[in-house]
Parts: structure tokens; C-alpha cells; sequence
């Protein structure tokens, strides 16, 4: 039987994907052209990955010869809850509240992806979720999911920007969505309120800057001349998505319970404290093993070495 549009929309609504576009596999031109621009300022910093292999992020008939569209699915994750500001506790981003998302998206891509199989065994995938060498973002936009805001988060109409973004590489023909028009207008809201100012450009973030990149990616020391701009930022920072307002008018709570939260500030004494056995046991299912203890220790050292922590 042939796929068609709806019967991918159905199923991955069934399974919980929020919205659910449909693109073409040409090249990225436009947008590898914007990365190469990115890459050359070196505002990817210290991450050597988003070198590697342009080509793919280029082509992704690089990564699956026979394609012929690509599915880009969103996830809602934002919960009912907000930080609570607690004295001596360091804020950790809305993203990584609850369970991983990779493991809750790479579970439902699966099952997605078999029942695909299963109407048409010609059906042929290979998906990714935030990790390889696919412009999710870009596909997103090409799909009709969202468009870029100048913070450069995808924001949807539907559900603002707090959405987990998921991508299909398949050698199945669809009928194509068509890309939404740019809605951040005249608003500058995430550039004027980014507390290092990260956002150099209007949708260009030098991650050098930015507290997202510096708390959880950096391997390196904090650098001193950001002390007192983290606003307790543990791990991430939601400066930018908070003040938009597409989340201030838009933003719908999500279905899914493991989003819910299980740590939204850590005490910071606590991070400083901590052993590597109880980090591990603790973060295990959680995005916050990205930093890992060593990574989150700096952080906490660096917000307690900030003058408003004294
Ligand atoms: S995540 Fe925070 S530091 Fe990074 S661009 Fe947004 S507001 Fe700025
Ligand atoms: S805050 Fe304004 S400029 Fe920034 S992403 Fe949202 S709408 Fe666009």
C-alpha cells in the first residue's frame, strides 16, 4: 500500500509528535552557505563536529543515496511549571527538565518508522534526533514546521519554540508543505534581553557568548568577564525563548509526562558536593549528563564565585 501524507501524519500524531511536515531532498544551498559563515567567524567555538562533514549537512543524499524527501516532526515539551529562583540554586533549562528527550524521540521514531515499513515495505529511512549530520533546524523551516526567530530556535504558530525537533531522511515521495513566512517582524525582544549578548546578529548566536554553549558543551573555564551575567544559569538558559512572544501568547502545555519536571535549579553547595556514583545515578536518564559532573561543578563554582552569590 502506498504512504501517503496522512497516513505518516496519523501515525506520528498517534505516537505523540505534535507537527509533522513534509520537504523535498534538495541541497541546502542558502543554508550551508549561512553555516559556512558561522563556521568561518568561529562562532561554533570548540565544537569541531559542526565542521565535519558539511557535505552531508549539504546533501542528504550524501547519507541516504536514494532520498527523496525529508519528514520533520516536532515534539512540545513545555510543562506547567516554571523556576522557582531559590537562593543558592542554579537554574537548569526548560529542555532538560524531565527525561531525555533523545530517548523519548529515537523510541518513537522507531515504532514510526517500522509502521511505515509495515504499509510499504519499499519504505526506506534513516532518522536523527539533534545528533548527526543533519540541519534539523533547516528542515524544520523547509517543511513547513516553523521558521527560524532571531534567537535562531525554530518557533512554530502552534506551540511557540519550547519543541524537540525530529528528522525523517527517507526514499519516499510526499507532497510537499509549504514554508511559513518569518513572523519575528520588527521585535528585537531576544537580542536587547540576552544577558551576553550571544545573539551578535539578528539570527546569528556566536556560542563563544552564549551561556547554552558555556554551561553544558564548553570543555574550558568559564571566561571571568561574564561573571554576574548568568542570572544563576546552571546549565542552558532560556533568556532568549522566555521573552518571546510567540511563548508568551502561543506556548500550550504538553501530553507528555516524561517532560515533567525532575530538577529545575540544583543547589548549588549540592553540584559542589556531589560524587561522581550519585551524578551518574541521578542524571542517567536525564540531558544534564551532558555536562557532565566536572562540566556542572564549574558551573556551580562559577555562579558561587559571582558577587551577588557572596
Ligand atoms: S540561550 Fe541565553 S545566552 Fe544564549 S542566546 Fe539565548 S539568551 Fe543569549
Ligand atoms: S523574541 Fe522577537 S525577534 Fe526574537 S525570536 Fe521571538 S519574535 Fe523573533
Amino acid at each position: 500500500m502506498k504512504i501517503t501524507n496522512q497516513i505518516v501524519i496519523e501515525k506520528a500524531k498517534e505516537l505523540g509528535f505534535d507537527l509533522i511536515g513534509f520537504a523535498k531532498a534538495e541541497l541546502l544551498e542558502h543554508e550551508s552557505e549561512k553555516l559556512n559563515e558561522w563556521l568561518e567567524r568561529k562562532f561554533h567555538s570548540t565544537m569541531e563536529y559542526m565542521q565535519r562533514h558539511t557535505d552531508k549537512r549539504k546533501d542528504v543524499k550524501k547519507i541516504l543515496p536514494e532520498a527523496k524527501s525529508v519528514i520533520s516532526l516536532a515534539v512540545n515539551y513545555n510543562t506547567n511549571h516554571n523556576h522557582d529562583n531559590k537562593n543558592g540554586h542554579g537554574k537548569i533549562s526548560r529542555y532538560a527538565w524531565g527525561r531525555d528527550y533523545h530517548l523519548i524521540l529515537w523510541d518513537k521514531l522507531e515504532i514510526l518508522e517500522e509502521m511505515l515499513e509495515q504499509i510499504d515495505p519499499q519504505f526506506k529511512s534513516i532518522s536523527y534526533v539533534d545528533t548527526g549530520p543533519v540541519m534539523d533546524k533547516a528542515w524544520a523551516v523547509r517543511a513547513g514546521i516553523g521558521w527560524l526567530g532571531k534567537h535562531t530556535n525554530v518557533i512554530t504558530k502552534e506551540l511557540g519554540s519550547w519543541v524537540f525537533l525530529a528528522t525523517i531522511i527517507t526514499n519516499y515521495d510526499f507532497e510537499y508543505s509549504k514554508p511559513i513566512e518569518d513572523f519575528c517582524g520588527t521585535c528585537t525582544a531576544c537580542i536587547d534581553v540576552c544577558p551576553t549578548k550571544a545573539i551578535v546578529d539578528e539570527y546569528v548566536v556566536d556560542a563563544n557568548r552564549c551561556i547554552s554553549f558555556l554551561t553544558i558543551e564548553n570543555k574550558g573555564e568559564i571566561p571571568e568577564k561574564f561573571k554576574n551575567d548568568f542570572d544563576n544559569w546552571l546549565f542552558g538558559c532560556d533568556v532568549c525563548q522566555d521573552v518571546c512572544p510567540w511563548n508568551k501568547k502561543f506556548s500550550v502545555i504538553t501530553g507528555i509526562k516524561e517532560f515533567e519536571p525532575h530538577e529545575k535549579e540544583i543547589g548549588l553547595d549540592n553540584v559542589l558536593a556531589m560524587e561522581p556514583e550519585e551524578f551518574k545515578k541521578k542524571f542517567e536518564t536525564s540531558p544534564i549528563k551532558r555536562a557532565k559532573l566536572k562540566g556542572l561543578m564549574r558551573n556551580a563554582q562559577f555562579l558561587k564565585s559571582n558577587s551577588e552569590q557572596i
